[in-house]
């Protein structure tokens, strides 16, 4: 079974966002457990736990089909010890605030070598990173966002995930969303059914199924391999349908969050309910 929802809004309070997942009909979602755009939040507070419990209660939604976002201050690959420390403390207060909430999984984009270091030091810094935050909390699963490698962004290529992952020492705590829009941009190309085969088999071959806990469904307003990273409403961009005609009918994504982040939330409800009418066709 697919379990699709959308990036929604938890302005006034976390425990808004399991109303506004119920709004549009959804049977997950994604959310910020804090203000993105900053480094420092406020602790949540035993009213705003409390009214998140209930709140997720009535939605009905599990815990294993939310995945939250993180901030896009943090670079947890920064060659700049004291900006990589600052989003290491940053990284571990929100897997934190996860676990208070009852979350399993923490979605975030790998990191940047801003042109000052290679890729593979970058990434050997992510991973020390990773580890680093996994020994400092308990449960939640670090998920790493393949990114479409605009700018130094670094997660752009199957290998880099699989690269991260090995380095992890906990496995059974690390996992991958993979974003269309990203996955496109980065040159893997998913509009025929020849092409979604052979992109899901490289996928699997390198980094592997069992790692998948998450999906970003977003159309591509940038054509194929051109890493930039602009997202667009399904069936709009260059993507296409059939793509995710063919992803609501394979049964590899079941049972994971698969999350809209397309730039029309006011028809994110027709969006859900189009990806439904696609299953069986
Ligand atoms: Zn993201
Ligand atoms: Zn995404």
């Amino acid at each position: 079974m697919k379990y699709i929802g959308a990036h929604v809004s938890s302005s006034g309070g976390v425990y808004n966002a399991p109303l506004n997942a119920m709004e549009i009909g959804a049977k997950a979602f994604a959310l910020f457990t804090k203000n993105q755009k900053q480094w420092v939040a406020k602790p949540l507070d035993s009213q705003t736990i409390d009214l998140w419990f209930k709140n997720l209660e009535l939605s009905k939604i599990l815990p294993k089909h939310i995945l939250p976002h993180d901030s896009y201050l943090i670079n947890l690959g920064s060659p700049d010890n004291e900006a990589r420390e600052k989003s290491l403390n940053a990284f571990i207060d929100e897997m934190e605030r996860c676990e208070i909430l009852g979350l399993d999984r923490l979605n975030f984009h790998p990191g940047s070598h801003l042109r000052k270091i290679s890729e593979e030091a970058c990434l050997d810094l992510i991973a020390e990173s990773i580890n680093k935050a996994l020994d400092s909390t308990k449960v939640v699963k670090a998920v790493i966002e393949n990114t479409a490698g605009q700018g130094s962004n670094l997660g752009y290529k199957f290998e880099h995930l699989a690269y991260l992952i090995d380095k992890v020492e906990d496995k059974s705590r690390i996992g991958v969303c993979i974003d269309t829009c990203h996955m496109f941009s980065a040159g893997y190309d998913i509009r025929t059914s020849e092409a979604y085969d052979k992109t899901w088999n490289e996928f699997d071959n390198i980094v592997g199924f069992k790692y998948l806990m998450g999906m970003h469904l977003n159309d591509a307003k940038p054509a194929l391999g051109s890493k930039v990273d602009r997202h667009d409403s399904l069936g709009k961009g260059n993507i296409g349908l059939d793509s995710f005609r063919f992803l609501m009918n394979d049964e590899r994504m079941d049972d994971i969050p698969l999350i809209l982040e397309t730039i029309e939330p006011e028809i994110w409800k027709e969006e859900i309910e189009l990806l439904y009418s696609l299953e069986g066709k």
